[in-house]
């Protein structure tokens, strides 16, 4: 297995040679840089900005000429490049015969060491190595640790290490320190206090585990488990794509998914294959799961300890049931936290050319919902003129006694309506007309739910900013 042993080098005060243009390119210099490296020769004659830019640090030199095997004498670390097969051998065996770990860029065989891509947060290290086989997966599992893990994991660590050294007096034996460690330290309970400032409470909650003065976090004291937590995420409009960073990190850490008809399928695939995945799917008319069912899930398995993920089409607190769901946490004693996601009432227009404020034609927009089965039904006729663009959530079923009300309450006949289903997937359709005449296209064009109904001048947009379907590709069952 090429490059099988990962180890971390010291860099400071060891002197490190830069060989070649595509080496100076490629920012090995800065990489050298970031990683403490205070003695840094450079050996090349381009890129010529970048070599003057470099010129200008103290911990450069930067000889612009060609290398020669004495720019190896004295050195730890090189990295070098070079078209010429002839020359990465004899750079290769330069280095070599001055017991200096050398790295001739894409020449394995004159490589002693290759770089793994890396996530930096603070002192966290995160790095991946794929032994050369696929530097593709290893940019992309790199952008997918780096939205797993946020910048106030270097923030964490710091706190890791101050909380380290401060107890380490009073747990001098290796086994019991790792022991009080491995039960004191829950990861996303640390980086929650940390995003939500709350770093002193992060220090002394550690500090009173390791020393014995509390219990674990989730160990529990008690014969009953301490419970778990309930997040309910957001999962956006329909591309897995347009769930937030944070929303998708739940998601990573999930015992639990209990998930929804709308929320992208392929998100499913972020939890751990170890997480339980639950379908609580609504569908008009019938029901996998009634809503106290799902209120009794979601506590349940957060009374077992477990990190329940309830995740939801849109955004979980718009006409998502979502406050519900909060409240029976609440009043369970369970602990909740909302991610929230971007709504459909917004999104759905959007994918279908529609801004829901324009200047000049909308000034306010309302979100409202068609469906009675909702709650106690929404008087659409007072809602009718209050507003410049009128957004109609759970439109499909009623289109035509919609559209009727609304004219009705006072709303023009002739103005521009669209429908559209299935926004921000490979389904996504959508019917423009007016209010007297949407109803008809929708019934011939066959939309069906889930839709979205916009009512207003800004629908006319629409003609011009419809994304042409050709150049329009939102979703896939990817997530980067
Ligand atoms: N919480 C969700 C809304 C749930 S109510 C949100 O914030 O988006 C369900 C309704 O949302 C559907 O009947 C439909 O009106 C709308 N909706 C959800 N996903 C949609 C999509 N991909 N395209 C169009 N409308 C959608």
């Amino acid at each position: 297995m090429p490059f099988g042993y990962p180890v971390m080098l010291e860099l400071e005060g060891k002197r490190v040679v830069v060989i070649g243009t595509t080496a100076v390119r490629e920012g090995k210099v800065e990489g050298m840089l970031a990683a403490g490296a205070d003695d840094v020769l450079v050996v090349a004659t381009a890129p010529r900005s970048r070599l003057d830019e470099l010129d200008q640090l103290t911990v450069v030199v930067v000889e612009r000429r060609a290398w020669r095997p004495h720019d190896l004498d004295g050195a730890f670390l090189c990295v070098a490049s070079s078209r010429e097969p002839v020359e990465r051998d004899a750079l290769a065996r330069a280095a070599r015969a001055r017991g200096v770990l050398v790295n001739v860029m894409d020449d394995i065989p004159n490589c002693d060491w290759s770089a793994p891509a890396v996530v930096r947060r603070g002192e966290l290290t995160l790095a991946i190595a794929t032994g050369g086989a696929s530097p593709a997966l290893a940019k992309q599992l790199r952008v997918r640790l780096s939205a797993m893990f946020g910048e106030e994991w270097s923030e964490v660590l710091a706190i890791l290490r101050a909380v380290r050294e401060d107890t380490m007096p009073a747990l001098p034996y290796l086994n019991t320190r790792a022991d009080r460690w491995a039960t004191a330290l829950d990861l996303d309970e640390a980086a929650r206090l940390v995003r939500e400032g709350r770093v002193e409470e992060l220090r002394g909650l550690l500090t009173e585990r390791l020393l014995g003065t509390a219990g674990a976090p989730t160990a529990g004291t008690g014969p009953a488990p301490a419970p778990g937590r309930v997040i309910l995420v957001g999962a956006g409009p329909g591309d897995p794509d347009l769930i937030t960073v944070r929303g998708a990190r739940s998601l990573a850490v999930a015992d639990v998914v209990v998930y929804d008809r709308l929320a992208a399928p392929g998100l499913l695939d972020l939890a751990p294959a170890t997480a339980e995945r639950i379908y609580a799917g609504k569908e008009p008319g019938r029901s996998a799961m009634t809503q106290p069912e799902i209120d009794t899930l979601l506590v349940d398995r957060a009374m077992d300890g477990r990190m329940v993920v309830r995740l939801k089409g849109g955004d979980p607190f718009v006409f998502g049931r979502g406050g519900e769901e909060a409240l029976a946490c609440v009043r369970a004693g369970v602990p909740f936290e909302v991610v929230p996601g971007i709504t459909s009432a917004v999104a759905a227009p959007m994918y279908a050319g529609i801004p829901v404020t324009h200047r000049g034609l909308a000034q306010s927009f309302a979100v409202v919902t068609a469906s009675s089965a909702h709650g106690d039904g929404v008087d659409l006729e007072r809602v009718a003129t209050a507003t410049d663009t009128l957004v109609v959530l759970m439109a499909a079923g009623q289109l035509a006694e919609t559209c009727a009300t609304l004219i009705e309450g006072g709303r023009d006949a002739e103005e521009p309506a669209a429908i559209i289903q299935w926004a921000a997937t490979p389904e996504q359709r959508s019917v423009m007309g007016t209010l007297a005449d949407l109803s008809e296209l929708a019934i011939r064009a066959r939309i069906g739910p889930p839709a979205t109904l916009v009512v207003g001048p800004v629908a006319a947009l629409a003609a011009e900013l419809a994304p042409a379907p050709s150049t329009f590709s939102p979703a896939s069952t990817s997530i980067a």
